[in-house]
């Protein structure tokens, strides 16, 4: 794993302690996972898009409004999942917005600290036009 990659992790790492502090629950009832049938909108950093793909098998079937590794009711990308999807507990959706602003910023200054051209993009849309555009990327 290169060493951008590690300090993302590790900023990773102090979510989850940040949320088992809070004693937020996920119940993973997956509802927050299928677009289709929610109106959210997943956003992220290309640097943190790119470290799920390197920790998630190849994405599948990637369009728009459909996340590749949401399979049969689970998500099959845990490891390198973006903030986004670590922040979000659909039981309290205050704290979520407060944990996402709160590590955004760290994850933010990452790409200036290692000179990463920085995007924020929705992750779906991204994923399945950089799929058409470039196959060598994965
Ligand atoms: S990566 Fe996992 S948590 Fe995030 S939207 Fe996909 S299935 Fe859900």
């Amino acid at each position: 794993m290169n060493d951008v990659f590690t300090e993302l992790s590790l900023i990773y790492d102090r979510v989850t302690t940040h949320i088992n502090k809070q004693n937020l629950i996920c119940n993973m009832r997956g509802v927050c996972c299928d677009f289709y049938k929610t109106d959210h909108r997943l956003y992220a950093t290309k640097l943190e898009i790119d470290y799920m793909l390197f920790c998630s098998s190849k994405p599948i079937g990637v369009a728009p409004k459909k996340c590749p590794w949401f399979l049969d009711g689970r998500c099959n990308a845990r490891q390198g999942r973006v903030l986004g999807c670590r922040a979000y507990f659909c039981t309290n959706e205050g704290a979520s917005s407060e944990i996402y602003e709160l590590f955004y910023q760290e994850i933010k200054a990452l790409h200036k600290k290692w000179h990463i051209e920085y995007l924020y993009v929705p992750v779906f849309k991204y994923l399945s036009e950089r799929e058409q555009h470039d196959e060598s990327y994965y």
